[in-house]
């Protein structure tokens, strides 16, 4: 298995190649055992390299690996893997539909099966100060119970047990919110109903999904 940094690494350049996010701006990590492994802050995704990347003890907070100082975020990432042991990897964008249409008073919603399928349970957090302990907080609480994070005047969260998973999440959003936008302005978006989501939830499809998600590669 590749190094987790380098894949860490690989990541960044993907989600910038995916315009994700605009010069320095979102961040990225990966766990493995008990460190953390973050961007650098004020670092663009596709301009570090392995060596770059902070390692925190995710017990103490600490930073125990790196020269550089680690994203403004470093407690937000924290606050996650702490809720959620289980998680190996949390991508943070600033894609630009998606936060677009979240911070709009629209919501996005399932059109397509991928929303339905890739991105589990779906949480919200109203606009909070970024880089704060509040925010943070907020996050550490709402990922108690969602894999997908829409942050109103903010970006998104793609949670993952692998860094696939997390990105793939990110993506699906952007691509959902292209979607959701261009059916407002040709007409009215249709949307999924609940009892169609459940009915595709239901096939062995989605599980198939998941499990190739969940491999590390
Ligand atoms: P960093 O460069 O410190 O990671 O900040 C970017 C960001 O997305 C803040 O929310
Ligand atoms: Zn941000």
């Amino acid at each position: 298995m590749a190094d987790i940094r380098e894949e860490l690494v690989k990541y960044g350049v993907k989600i910038v190649q995916a315009g994700l996010v605009a010069g320095a701006g979102g961040n990225i990590s990966a766990r493995e055992g008990g460190i953390v492994w973050m961007k650098p802050s004020g670092v663009a995704m596709d301009e570090m390299a392995p060596g770059d990347l902070c390692g925190m003890d995710l017990a103490t907070g600490r930073q125990v690996e790196g020269a550089h100082k680690p994203t403004s975020e470093v407690n937000m990432h924290l606050a996650i893997y702490r809720v959620r042991p289980e998680l190996r990897a949390v991508f943070h964008t600033h894609s630009p539909w998606a936060s677009g249409v979240i911070s709009s008073g629209a919501t996005l919603k399932p059109m397509f099966a991928e929303f339905v399928c890739d991105l589990g349970r779906i949480g919200t957090v109203p606009y909070i100060t970024p880089t704060t302990q509040a925010l943070a907080d907020a996050i550490g609480k709402v990922s108690e119970t969602s894999d997908t994070i829409f942050m109103v005047n903010h970006g998104l969260i793609g949670l993952g047990i692998t860094m696939k998973q997390a990105y793939y999440r990110c993506v699906v959003v952007e691509d959902a919110a292209k979607s959701q936008l261009a059916a407002t302005i040709c007409g009215t978006p249709v949307f999924l109903t609940d009892s169609q989501c459940r009915d595709l939830m239901a096939l062995d499809a989605p599980k198939h999904r998941i499990q190739m998600m969940q491999k590390n590669g």
